[in-house]
């Protein structure tokens, strides 16, 4: 085995600085000792949320919208984020909420978001999920003709009539069909006969899609599929038929271009504690991302008449839908952990471990068997001293509980009580698959608003309360 310096050792190690909001940074630079006090208070581990900024980006999407001459309507996938204060932004700010369970429906309800402004999306959803969606008026995105039959006939049951929207499965790229969503074209073709049939509990209003992966392109191909199949449906009997919608998987944009390149170029195993390797990583300077992302699917022309999308939606009267879930909540929070330790092992290793309060759960990259990589930092570092190299793992007894495998690049040495923060993990990194795993408690939610100036904070749970905007 090759002996390094410990010194060279760290040198090598190639860093990726995150993308840094102004809030956030006025925050951790002017307000530590804010900071410092509520990890004190309610930590060891907590999630600080930034509405204004969620409020910014549903703004800038929004413009977009209108600046293409699109009716479109954002309905905001709270899947991403559970933090209530969020939902609480939407009805002022002018959008929906899709919601996939009877609690996330519920919430948005709770939050004063019109049902009507509610989609309802996910596989077979549950009877009591269809009913309160045809009784508060949702829009639900149907996934099987075993469901639109149960919606069907929960309509006629309760006299309701069922506002609906025909999931179409993703066009397979190569091969068979990757994901287990959607409806294929023949199963449509019946389920649209369905709906001619019971015109009098349902109406069509579109059709629906959600692709994985962050293409632009396919969006823009899967979007004027729909907008055919709109036409179709109008031709045969069913007016309303004026929705497609085009679902969520809009990019974030966590690096600069320069720093995940040379990221990506640099790292290897043995930049990793105990040489793990990754399959794969969220593509964190994306080609495309946030609002410009939209604006590019609404110029792409994919069809034989070279006519581009905004054009289309608009010569044939077609709304558009959307549901960002992690853009919208680009920048909108930061994660802060109290360090508990270090074990060092600069001599022997050449890195150390920083354990940290709280546990890898909320740093949820690990569900897709990944990791989070944006450079952790520690919040008012003070005097570099030359700079130290560790991985950061939880406080738990799992061997696999790291927040970070990767021997992160700190300016200086960690030790017991600084705090360590994660920054722009507001979009699924805090709480997609956090747990109570040794009876810790999960992370709290810390609103922080600096409208009126110096920064003011609450919890995001406060029961019983009601929308105000
Ligand atoms: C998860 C999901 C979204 C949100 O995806 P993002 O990648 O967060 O934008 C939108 N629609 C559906 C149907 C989803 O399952």
């Amino acid at each position: 085995m090759q002996c390094t310096e410990p010194r060279n050792a760290i040198e090598a190690l190639p860093s990726l600085p995150p993308i840094i909001h102004p809030l956030t940074n006025e925050l951790i630079g002017r307000h530590p000792a804010l900071i410092a006090e509520l990890i004190h208070g309610l930590g060891p581990a907590l999630h600080l949320v930034l509405p204004e900024v969620f409020d910014d980006t549903v703004k800038q999407f929004q413009k977009v919208l209108a600046s293409a001459g699109v009716d479109g309507f954002i309905l905001f996938a709270k899947k991403a984020n559970k933090a209530r204060c969020f939902v609480e932004r939407c009805p002022a700010l002018g959008i929906g909420v899709d919601a996939a369970s009877l609690q996330e429906a519920g919430q948005a309800l709770g939050c004063g978001v019109p049902g009507q402004h509610i989609g309802v999306t996910g596989p077979a959803k549950h009877d009591d999920l269809l009913l309160l969606a045809l009784r508060q008026h949702c829009l639900v995105a149907i996934d099987s003709l075993d469901e639109l039959r149960r919606f069907a006939a929960l309509a006629a049951r309760t006299g309701g009539r069922g506002r609906l929207l025909l999931r179409r499965q993703a066009l397979p790229t190569a091969g068979p069909a990757a994901s287990r969503f959607g409806m294929t074209a023949a199963e449509c073709e019946e389920a649209l006969r369905l709906c001619i049939a019971q015109r009098q509990h349902m109406t069509l209003e579109g059709f629906s899609f959600h692709l994985s992966g962050y293409s632009a392109a396919a969006r823009a191909v899967h979007a004027d599929r729909m907008i055919d199949a709109c036409i179709d449906a109008q031709r045969r009997g069913l007016k309303h038929c004026l929705s497609i919608n085009i679902g969520g998987g809009i990019a974030v944009r966590y690096a600069e271009q320069a720093a995940w390149d040379a990221f990506m170029q640099r790292q290897q195993a043995s930049h990793y504690h105990a040489a793990k390797s990754f399959p794969d990583f969220y593509p964190y300077h994306p080609a495309s991302h946030g609002p410009a992302m939209l604006a590019e699917i609404l110029a792409a022309a994919p069809g034989a008449a070279g006519m581009c999308l905004a054009q289309r939606l608009r010569q044939h009267g077609i709304r558009l839908l959307l549901e960002p879930g992690r853009a919208l909540l680009d920048q909108a929070g930061f994660s802060a952990f109290l360090v508990q330790g270090l074990k060092d092992r600069a001599a022997s290793d050449g890195y150390g471990i920083v354990t940290v309060g709280g546990t890898s759960f909320s740093l949820s990259e690990q569900w897709f068997n990944s990791e989070y990589l944006p450079d952790p930092m520690l919040l008012d570092a003070g005097e570099a001293d030359g700079g130290y190299a560790a991985c950061v793992g939880g406080a738990s007894c799992l061997d696999s509980d790291m927040l970070s495998w990767r021997k992160v690049r700190f300016v200086r040495r960690p030790r017991a009580g600084d705090v360590l923060l994660y920054l722009n993990t507001a979009g699924y990194q805090m709480d997609s698959n956090e747990s109570p795993f040794h009876d810790l408690p999960l992370p709290p939610k810390v609103v922080v608003s600096m409208e009126q100036g110096p920064p003011r904070w609450r919890l995001d749970t406060r029961p019983g309360a009601v929308a105000t905007a």
